[in-house]
């Protein structure tokens, strides 16, 4: 692949004015001396440090714009390693939750997934992500504004693999199901039924989930908080394994 900056970040001076501001993408990072290219593989080489094995995983990190799907105001913060608010109370999760939540799911599979249902759009940064791992994504949202938001975000990129849905995620979505994986990004006090009938035998399903109490030599949340919950669901019935404290939004019921 041919190693070209998907934008400058300080346009030639013969460029007029009004186009230099965002290098003539929408929320194109201002100001760190380089392409975005550039900014995400040293992102990617930070989460591979911190323990990213999944060479699909690290591809796919590398190669979604998540300048793209912040405001402007916090593009330049887009590659650091948290959270940031996307609107409506709202936050687009951290780039080594991301990356961790996905290569869980992915665990002993060759190649891509097949149907993943992604609980909780937000701003459609994560449905991107998982576009790259995966045949068919069905991605809900339960804000009616965060969904349009997803829908603007995603447009460019034209991933006809992403289906974005406005309905209550602790539904799930029959429609689409058996899912090979399932993952949600709000936290609830339990994993919903719906969702663990609609996951595939051998699919995976990775949650945070409220008050689980993480396992000696984990990562201890605080008494009331998530812990990241691992269900594998096997001929024999559901295996869950509970992994380290997480924060994450509330996972609610209703349409808003
Ligand atoms: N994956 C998102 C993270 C968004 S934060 C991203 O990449 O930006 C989690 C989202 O879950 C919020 O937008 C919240 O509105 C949504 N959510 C919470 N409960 C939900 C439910 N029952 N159904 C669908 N979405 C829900």
């Amino acid at each position: 692949m041919k190693d070209r900056p998907s934008f400058p970040a300080r346009m030639p001076a013969s460029v007029p004015a009004k186009k230099t501001k965002l290098g003539g993408l929408p929320n194109a990072p201002q100001g760190l001396g380089m392409d975005s290219g550039a900014v995400r593989r040293r992102m990617v080489e930070k989460l591979t440090a911190q323990g990213l094995r999944d060479p699909l995983v690290q591809a796919a990190m590398g190669s979604v714009e998540r300048h793209r799907f912040v405001d402007s105001g916090l593009a330049n913060q887009a590659y650091e390693d948290t959270s940031l608010p996307i609107g409506l109370g709202q936050t687009i999760s951290k780039p080594s939750v991301v990356a961790r939540m996905i290569e869980l799911l992915r665990k002993g599979v060759d190649g891509r997934l097949g149907r993943v249902l992604e609980i909780g759009t937000g701003c459609g940064y994560q449905a991107a992500v998982l576009s790259h791992l995966a045949t068919e994504v069905y991605s809900i949202e339960r804000l009616r504004g965060l969904h349009d938001k997803a829908r603007l975000n995603l447009r460019p990129l034209r991933l006809s693999s992403v289906h974005l849905l406005f309905g209550d995620g602790m539904l799930g979505y029959p429609a689409g199901a058996p899912y090979a994986a399932i993952i949600a990004a709000a936290g609830g006090e339990a994993i919903p039924q719906a969702w663990i009938e609609q996951l595939a035998v051998g699919g995976r399903l990775i949650a945070p989930v409220l008050g689980t109490s993480a396992p000696a030599g984990a990562k201890a949340g605080s008494a009331n908080g998530q812990s990241l919950v691992l269900l594998e669901k096997t001929p024999q019935g559901v295996r869950q394994t509970v992994l380290e404290a997480v924060h994450f939004v509330p996972l609610k019921s209703g349409l808003a």
